[in-house]
């Protein structure tokens, strides 16, 4: 049996709620796994709040269904930009009350669970944490759905098994995130293994996605790549936006322009049903940014 994963958008404690919350009723919630394709985009660090507010908003408006970015950074050099930390968290949660999108976002330290979880929908276990196992213990007791990625030098078998970890707590909500492993070639910056898709789901039931950004570090590599990943049977997709890439304070080789995001999300929609996929993003009716998408089609 393939476990689907539901999102919700927090109730309240999410960041500083304002008054005049949704309800229940309108709030987004979001599916990974089953007949559902969705796409996560967004910056790769939170720079600042119009960097964030100009690519979540083009995010959504493209038909995401979540939005990304990191507040606290694993930089391969401590003399890199670390993220703003507690000030992102809460940049994100502004961002994600204004476009609807819940916010998956990356937590590094067990001690920054419970604030994380404050701000976020779901949290992100990055490839250098994947067999931190005090982390993913402390993910698996937060309640919250967990994106954990694949370690760049792990195995499918280890990648599993650390799910298992988060999986012991009582937290099934898990995703698994293929993005790439080391190679001998620099001419991409990892070796994004696409056959991890189809190999794992004779090993576990839960849903897998495929994030094109950092498995080929390479912009104009991202489109290709996910138009395969959703042909290789990927439950979705995580994708790095920057309205200014060469500007970015990490990651900008590999970041998509808005523009282009939107154009790739067009073509993967047209792909999706061809494949029997059902396309996913967060539907909220209070919000502009929850228009029918130029080209969707709404059933009756
Ligand atoms: C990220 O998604 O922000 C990230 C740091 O990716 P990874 O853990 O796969 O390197
Ligand atoms: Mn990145």
């Amino acid at each position: 049996m393939r476990q689907t994963v539901h999102i919700d958008q927090p109730e309240s404690g999410h960041g500083e709620r304002q008054s005049g919350d949704r309800s229940r009723a309108d709030r987004p919630a979001v599916e990974l796994g089953g007949d559902s394709f969705a796409v996560i985009g967004g910056p790769c660090a939170v720079e600042s709040r119009s960097q964030l507010m100009t690519v979540a908003t083009a995010v959504a408006g493209a038909g995401a269904a979540l939005l990304r970015g990191g507040a606290f950074k694993p930089r391969t050099s401590p003399e890199s930009f670390q993220g703003l930390g507690r000030e992102g968290l809460e940049l994100l949660a502004e961002a994600s009350r204004a476009t609807g999108l819940p916010v998956v976002t990356e937590v590094l330290d067990p001690r920054d669970v419970e604030l994380v979880a404050r701000h976020a929908a779901m949290l992100q276990v990055g490839s250098r944490n994947m067999q931190n196992t005090p982390l993913l213990r402390e993910v698996g007791r937060s309640g919250l759905p967990v994106l954990l990625k694949r370690g760049a030098a792990a195995t499918l078998e280890e990648l599993v098994l650390a799910s298992d970890y988060i999986r012991r707590e009582g937290n099934d909500r898990v995703v698994l995130c293929e993005r790439g492993v080391r190679s001998f070639d620099p001419a991409t910056r990892y070796l994004l293994d696409l056959a991890a898709v189809p190999a794992l789901r004779a090993l576990t039931d839960l849903p897998i996605i495929v994030d094109p950004s950092h498995g080929t570090g390479r912009a104009e590599l991202v489109a290709p790549m996910a138009r395969a990943a959703l042909a290789a049977g990927a439950d979705g997709l995580m994708i790095e936006v920057h309205a200014d890439p060469a500007a970015a304070l990490s990651d900008g080789p590999q970041a998509m322009r808005p523009a282009e995001f939107a154009d790739l999300l067009v073509e993967l929609r047209r792909l999706a049903p061809l494949l029997q996929r059902r396309w996913v993003r967060a539907l909220s009716r209070d919000r502009a940014t929850s228009r029918p998408l130029d080209d969707e089609v709404i059933a009756p």
